[in-house]
């Protein structure tokens, strides 16, 4: 498993226990992205905010 941001330990857990993979597979899937909760934009694990809408996590 990467390294992941203190915000994203929660996130990470959800996926874990939903059953889905949550170390990033190198590949181009969604599943690496973070998803915009707002509009539904796909964004880099890096993204502070949304780039679409502007949404942003607080
Ligand atoms: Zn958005």
């Amino acid at each position: 498993m990467a390294t992941a941001p203190d915000g994203d330990d929660m996130f990470d857990q959800f996926l874990s226990e939903r059953g889905h993979e949550t170390e990033p597979a190198g590949g181009d899937t969604d599943y690496n992205k973070k998803q915009c909760p707002d509009c539904g934009g796909l964004h880099d694990q890096s993204a502070s905010d949304c780039t679409v809408c502007g949404w942003a996590p607080r």
